[in-house]
């Protein structure tokens, strides 16, 4: 979307690009050019957290009063696509976009003034504990048990899938409660200490071969009741509240950079002599992606715009889930065509900062990685079919 922007918002778009080019070292811009996952690798990550922090900017959507930012709707959207178009590193969202609106709208007062600095911060790096072995899109069935001991919980059971646990130093998880009346009403949400006592962690590689997720084991760990998220027995509903939270992003600034990337290799010169961006089938699917984009962009404001009328995201958030979804997977597929030319290269070492592209042209090396990674996106959050689900149910009425 070209944005016709006020003075004042012309004056916003300068002070974040004069404070972009000054606090993005060429390590952290290398290391956000480079990233082929929706998780930013954990250290420059981090590091872009808290230099953004010192700033005040970490988690522009938080409301003032927790450390957010009181940005109109047009500045937060020119803050993300600027830090997409500065290949700023991405932030983990399991702490800031997930557990942080979660905790503002179901902690108590002593978690809120307790965990919402340390995320901030960076002080906790928090992981998600929802998937279960045999317990994923039908979540409501997980089995991992919390029973109930004096002011504790001793917990038993598995994780599956949890991304960056080998980082974190705290999870929020569902457990079972109760196994009486419907499966949903006898989950309780946790707040667990990675550190307690009989919990591992062991890796998953993922389909590059990057450790990214994880699958955890409870051993009689104790969880003290003080940690729990709501009333015992109700956590579907916190369970609920933070999807909406973790499927919506603003994909159409990532898709930006994506079809840039596409763009340019489309229209480099092949040994034949032509262009991609010469082929009518290619260039139609190209033009057909940008308008998809536009239109996505779009709808991601109309949330942001709720967002920033401090209402939640609702059932919306999986409308964009699909279509962010299905709409960066295209442009993957359109990628990795336009890479052909380069013999499209897999070279995970080259991916390293400070490491160089063996092919000449740097954006032809993330592609592949890219493109396999990205086939998660139809699953990670909620699968794209059990998002129609919802969409039928709750949007739809069906
Ligand atoms: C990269 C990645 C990171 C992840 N990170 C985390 C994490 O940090 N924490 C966490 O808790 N989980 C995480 N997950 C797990 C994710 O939430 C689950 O993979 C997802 O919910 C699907 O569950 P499943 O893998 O058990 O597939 P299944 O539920 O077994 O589904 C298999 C297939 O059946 C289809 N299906 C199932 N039920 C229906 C239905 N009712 N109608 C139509 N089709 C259906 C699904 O769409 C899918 O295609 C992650 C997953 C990925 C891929």
């Amino acid at each position: 979307m070209d944005l016709k922007l006020s003075s004042e918002d012309a004056r916003f778009r300068e002070e974040v690009r004069d404070f972009l080019s000054k606090a993005l070292t060429a390590e952290l811009r290398e290391a956000g050019r480079k990233r082929t996952s929706l998780w930013q690798e954990i250290e420059s990550a981090m590091s872009w957290q808290s230099i953004l922090h010192a700033k005040g900017w970490a988690a522009p959507d938080w409301p003032v009063e927790h450390g957010g930012t009181d940005w109109t709707l047009p500045q937060r959207y020119i803050f993300a696509l600027e830090c997409a178009q500065a290949e700023a590193p991405l932030l983990i969202p399991m702490s800031l976009k997930m557990c942080g609106p979660m905790l503002i709208g179901y902690g108590t007062t002593d978690q809120k003034s307790y965990y919402l600095p340390r995320i901030l911060s960076g002080e906790d790096i928090w992981c998600q504990g929802y998937s279960e072995p045999g317990s994923g899109s039908d979540l409501a069935s997980l089995s991992t048990s919390a029973v109930s001991d004096g002011d504790e919980y001793i917990i038993n059971g598995s994780k599956i899938w949890t991304s960056y646990a080998h980082h974190a130093n705290m999870m929020f998880a569902l457990v079972r409660t109760s196994t009486e009346g419907k499966v949903q009403q006898g989950i309780s949400f946790l707040l667990i200490d990675m550190k307690a006592g009989g919990i591992s962690v062991e890796p998953i590689l993922n389909l590059e071969g990057v450790h990214e997720f994880n699958q955890v084991f409870f051993n009689d760990v104790r969880v003290p009741k003080i940690n729990r998220v709501g009333k015992e027995n109700e956590g579907w509903s916190v369970a609920k509240y933070l999807l909406e939270f973790e499927r919506f992003s603003m994909s159409s600034v990532e898709l930006r950079r994506i079809l840039s990337k596409v763009e340019a290799l489309a229209k480099s010169t092949r040994s034949d002599g032509g262009t991609l961006a010469d082929e009518a089938g290619y260039c139609r699917q190209l033009v057909q992606l940008k308008i998809d984009a536009l239109a996505l962009e779009t709808s991601e404001q109309r949330v942001l715009s709720s967002l920033s009328a401090g209402k939640r995201p609702g059932s919306v958030s999986s409308v964009l889930n699909v279509q962010s979804a299905e709409t960066l997977q295209r442009a993957d597929m359109l990628a990795v065509e336009a890479a052909a030319y380069y013999g499209l290269p897999y070279q995970p070492e080259a991916l390293r900062v400070g490491a160089e592209s063996p092919v000449g042209d740097e954006s032809a090396t993330t592609i592949m990685p890219t493109y396999l990674s990205n086939r998660m996106r139809t699953i990670a959050g909620g699968s794209s079919e059990v998002q129609r689900n919802i969409i039928a149910k709750a949007i739809l009425q069906l």
